[in-house]
């Protein structure tokens, strides 16, 4: 019968009915309350058609209709889709289309988005009342309130599919990596196990829940374990030192950017911390300076290293290593094995760079309709994440650079990560992308585009005898350009594919 993610609620009313389990903007909801939610949830999505194997979206600002949402369709045997809530009406339009959801949850902020692309998608829902438009969406409350809250009977499966959550789109379209509730589960132990969460686990849902590091960093993992999810809308530093002040939360999943203005705040001084356990860091390597501040703080920072595809931990390393291996993305997570690998499948050496690759648990089933894709990136029961990466004489974990972004030049592997990070050193470099354009000589040619500081020179050549004192000449791209910003995923993430096309006249 259902052992998936829609049975967790239920299991917790009958072991811990009365602990908190969410908390949003001043209201508790225990764990009893919670699952009588995820019901009636479920009997309102049921009420509007919503079958087995039908996919429901969700899109919006961290709100607790995202974990109602999601369980209530592993109740149905339904399948979650999450939006960027950042996301053009274009490029929902591509996720919802592609997805083929058949209803949308949405948030407040959503109602003109609502609008423009109710043609996609029949149903829509407003989890909120909707600042703007929006005025044909369905009330959340009201259908709740109206809901049959009976348990569901829909057998679901560790295999079957809980959710499609897109990929952030760095590298070219979105991909939707279909998790399975077993992959979630699995996740979500991996997790607890490696933060030492207890039942008493209060964590920070602060990155966006529609993201997998905001959803299974510490969220689910903390539902699964019998903690509480202190959800907040929005990222704001001080009102987030705020929360994790008054709300006594232990732990929480961030990145580095994050932690960084959190840290610049004054009241990252004053706001008393002190029930705040370990933090989850990922998705960019985590400056050590910012690292420190918080260590100085009393908590440990885990630095992760994972993707949408792995839902999504893979690696990671605890702060007691930190310091010693520095730029380390840590060790495999427990029910999860890695290898870094050449391109005939044979495992490098230590330090040698090579491909990683993953399996477990964990790992997605594929890519939702695209068996081509799927198989490529899956074989034999491993993940080939496409990220270049090698192993120390300890099996330390150093990522590279993605293979995509690799420049070879004189028959030489150049990975821009390493400039690009040389780069940001250099005062007056704000931003910094290096990409690799075709050269009749070398092969290719490393290209650098900057964003400088508004007081900055922009002097090509003092940039390069500059980076020539930290990197091996071959490393020093040939050009340098200035640009007033750089092309950007809704995550923030740099896209290359974009500065490639605009500063070659044959896009790759
Ligand atoms: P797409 O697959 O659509 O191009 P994406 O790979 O950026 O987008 P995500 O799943 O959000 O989508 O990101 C995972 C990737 O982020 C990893 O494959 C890796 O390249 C990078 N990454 C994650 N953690 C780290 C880390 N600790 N250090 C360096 N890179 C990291
Ligand atoms: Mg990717």
């Amino acid at each position: 019968r259902n052992a998936g993610l829609g049975s967790w609620p239920e299991r917790r009313r009958r072991i811990s009915p009365t602990r908190d389990a969410i908390w949003f903007e001043g209201t508790t909801t225990s764990h009893a309350q919670f699952a009588e939610r995820v019901r009636r949830t479920a009997g309102a999505l049921a009420g509007l058609g919503v079958r087995p194997g039908d996919r429901v979206a969700w899109i919006s600002g961290n709100h607790p209709s995202a974990l109602e949402t999601l369980y209530a369709c592993g109740q149905l045997g339904a399948i979650w889709v999450p939006v960027n809530a950042r996301l053009t009406a274009p490029e929902a339009r591509y996720v919802l289309g592609h997805s083929g959801a058949t209803a949308v949850v949405h948030g407040r902020d959503h109602g003109v988005l609502a609008d423009a692309l109710r043609d996609v998608v029949p149903t829509w829902i407003a989890a909120e009342p909707p600042a703007e438009g929006a005025t044909a969406s369905l009330p959340y409350e009201e259908l709740l309130a109206d809901a049959d809250p009976e348990p569901r009977d829909v057998p679901v499966a560790l295999d079957d599919p809980c959710l499609v959550m897109y990929t952030s789109g760095t590298t070219g379209k979105p991909k939707g990596a279909v998790l399975t509730h077993g992959n979630m589960t699995w996740n979500a132990v991996n997790q607890f196990m490696g933060m030492d969460f207890s039942q008493d686990e209060r964590t920070l849902a602060l990155a966006p829940l529609f993201h997998i590091g905001g959803l299974n960093g510490t969220v689910n993992p903390a539902l699964l374990r019998g903690g509480c999810a202190v959800v907040v809308r929005r990222f704001d530093p001080a009102e987030t030192l705020q929360v994790i002040e008054e709300q006594r939360v232990n732990s929480f999943f961030a990145v580095p950017t994050m932690l960084d203005a959190m840290s610049r705040r004054p009241e990252f001084r004053t706001r008393d911390l002190s029930a705040l356990r370990t933090i989850g860091a990922a998705g960019a390597p985590l400056p050590l300076p910012t690292l420190r501040t918080w260590l100085d703080r009393g908590v440990t920072m885990q630095q992760a290293y994972g993707m949408t595809e792995a839902a999504p931990g893979c690696t990671v390393l605890d702060s007691a290593d930190a310091e010693r291996k520095v730029g380390s993305a840590g060790k495999p997570v427990f029910f999860t094995d890695l290898r870094v690998v050449r391109p005939d499948g044979t495992d490098v050496d230590v330090d040698e760079v090579g491909e990683v690759i993953v399996s477990g648990p964990n790992i997605m089933a594929g890519y939702w309709q695209d068996p081509e894709k799927t198989a490529e990136v899956l074989v034999d029961g491993w993940y080939h994440t496409g990220d270049a990466g090698s192993l120390d004489d300890e099996g330390f974990l150093y990522i590279r650079d993605r293979y995509k972004d690799m420049i070879i030049s004189g028959g030489e592997n150049i990975y821009p990560a390493e400039i690009e990070s040389a780069l940001l050193e250099l005062p007056g470099v704000v931003e910094a992308a290096v990409i690799g354009i075709p050269d009749e000589k070398w092969g290719e040619v490393g290209l650098a585009v900057l964003v400088a500081a508004p007081d900055a020179d922009r002097d090509p050549e003092a940039i390069r005898t500059a980076l020539r004192e930290r990197l091996a000449g071959f490393k020093v791209p040939r050009l340098i350009e200035f640009a007033d910003e750089l092309p950007k995923t809704a995550t923030g993430k740099i896209r290359k594919p974009d500065l490639r096309s605009h500063y070659l006249e044959e896009s790759p």
